[in-house]
């Protein structure tokens, strides 16, 4: 089997279209959805992940509060989230990280205001997605399970395996799969035989952080990957956990990397961002 690409470029564009016109829609009835935007330190990746998510947002005809701050302090930086979390015209707060070493990330996630979540990481939002009532759901997670949605993936009672354990990525992932009915196996750096596990899975979702981990014949006939993986090798190209050529010749579909998971962070965070003006304002 030749496995259909799941092309998430394409999939995220109808998605930020269709969010660009709920956005105007609620600016015809003067809301003008807002996206606060924090961003401490110089890291150059999260630089780059801003300039993105911002210009993203505006194109999605969401405004945009970017505040910028080469060195702050941790009460300082509570004090910017609180005066967001109390300021009405803002719909969404989203502070970039990793946050630099004298700021604890999770003290400044618990301060943002639950419907102001658009990240989805605050433990309210988590633990209504573990009851499985979400408001807010992590943009990473929530893409890949459009993704696998739309490649047509009937999860109820499928067999799905999730590599990768974090609060970001391979958590939510594996609870969005529990609540569509999948029975799910979560792997981690301390599993046995994740050969074993990844063979008898209809969907597997890598997002473990190691280059073509993943190999293509453990893949079972006609699994469905998603494959969150983004590596940087050295010689400046960009490989997902799975080792795609051979994977996609037993995949049912698969995502690429670049090109799968990726470009559905940014258009989820922009759904998440109209979702919470619409909740708050609308
Ligand atoms: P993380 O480092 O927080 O977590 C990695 C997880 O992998 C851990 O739970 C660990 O137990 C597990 N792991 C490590 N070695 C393993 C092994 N040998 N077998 C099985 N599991 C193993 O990383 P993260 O934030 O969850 O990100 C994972 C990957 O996804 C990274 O490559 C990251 O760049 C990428 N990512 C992509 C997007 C996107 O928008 N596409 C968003 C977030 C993260």
């Amino acid at each position: 089997m030749i496995a259909e690409l799941i092309d998430g470029k394409a999939v995220a564009a109808r998605l930020r279209a269709d969010v660009a016109a709920q956005a105007a829609s609620l600016r015809a009835r003067d809301i003008a959805p807002l996206l606060a935007v924090v961003l401490v330190g110089d890291d150059p990746a999260s630089q780059v992940y801003v300039r993105s998510k911002t210009k993203a947002a505006r194109e999605a005809n969401i405004d945009i509060r970017d505040l910028k701050y080469a060195a702050i302090t941790q009460s300082e930086l509570l004090e910017v989230v609180r005066d967001l979390n109390g300021d009405p015209q803002v719909d969404g707060i989203l502070v970039q990280l990793p946050l630099p070493p004298n700021i604890d990330s999770e003290v400044i996630i618990r301060a943002i205001d639950p419907d102001k979540d658009v990240d989805g990481l605050h433990p309210v939002s988590l633990g209504l997605l573990a009851q499985g009532k979400p408001v807010f759901v992590p943009c990473t997670p929530k893409g890949c399970m459009r993704l696998l949605r739309d490649a047509g993936a009937e999860l109820a009672g499928a067999r799905a395996v999730v590599l990768g354990r974090s609060l970001l990525v391979g958590k939510p992932i594996a609870l969005l799969l529990q609540n569509a009915n999948a029975t799910v196996t979560m792997c981690h750096s301390k599993t046995r035989d994740l050969a074993d596990e990844v063979r008898r899975a209809d969907v597997v979702v890598a997002a473990i952080g190691k280059p073509e981990l993943v190999k293509g014949d453990w893949i079972k006939d006609g699994a469905y990957v998603i494959d969150v993986g983004i590596n940087r090798t050295d010689a400046g190209k960009l490989l997902g956990d799975v080792e795609y050529t051979s994977a996609a010749q037993r995949a049912r579909a698969i995502t690429p990397v670049p090109g799968g998971v990726g470009p559905m962070t940014i258009a989820c965070l922009l759904e998440n961002t109209v979702e919470a003006a619409r909740r708050r304002r609308g």
